[in-house]
């Protein structure tokens, strides 16, 4: 699967947001936005004017980052939740929401939604008591998704839950951090996903 391998920093910069993409460093000073809150490259000081395709395609790009999902694959959810019944911004966040990368980072036993992904390639992770090594395994209300007995005493896994501890978990999930276990409860609702996303514009630049 392609990857993209460039600083993940330069992908907040251009976004002109942070997407917290690398835990901890993202809540302290060295954070590359508030370092240099302009564009990267060359030409990043420029004062740059979008058209409205411009906003739309930068709004896209944004959400892509921040779930760490490839053009083809964000395409593909789009098209999922083209075809749900309801709104269909609201259901394409709700299908990213559901990923198991995206669910493994919310509880806190990730710092980062790519941290999240290693882990579950990894193994450590459980679903149902089943082990799952699929990063966009899709949860479903009631799903259980436990940290694997023998991987608890990891350091990344221990220093995770204790960066988590100064955030909360969202509205749809449970976390009993004791037992390292998490309930996927329901699917959540907009305004619950806090997200710097303005999802109409995506669906206005695939409706094109
Ligand atoms: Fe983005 Fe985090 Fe890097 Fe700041 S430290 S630019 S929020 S990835």
């Amino acid at each position: 699967m392609a990857r993209y391998r460039e600083s993940v920093c330069r992908l907040c910069r251009r976004e002109g947001t942070k997407l917290f993409l690398k835990g901890d460093r993202c809540y302290s000073d060295k954070c590359a936005v508030e370092r240099r809150p302009y564009p990267p490259g060359v030409h990043g000081t420029r004062r740059m004017k979008h058209s409205d395709y411009g906003v739309q395609l930068r709004e896209k790009q944004k959400a892509k980052r921040i779930y760490g999902v490839m053009e083809s694959q964000f395409r593909n959810y789009f098209k999922t939740a083209d075809r749900m019944k309801g709104v269909t911004g609201e259901n394409l966040l709700v299908l990213l929401e559901r990923r198991l990368d995206s669910t493994v980072f919310r509880l806190g036993f990730a710092q980062s939604r790519a941290d999240a992904r290693q882990l579950i390639r990894h193994g450590h992770l459980l679903v149902n008591d089943r082990k799952v090594d699929i990063p966009s395994y899709s949860l479903r209300p009631g799903d259980v998704i436990q940290i694997r007995e023998k991987s608890r005493n990891s350091v990344r896994i221990q220093e995770a839950l204790v960066a988590a501890e100064r955030k909360s978990v969202p509205a749809w999930l449970d976390l009993e951090v004791k037992d390292f276990k998490g309930t996927f409860r329901n699917y959540p609702s907009r305004d619950e996903i806090a997200l710097p996303v303005q999802e109409q514009l995506i669906v206005e630049l695939y409706s094109k």
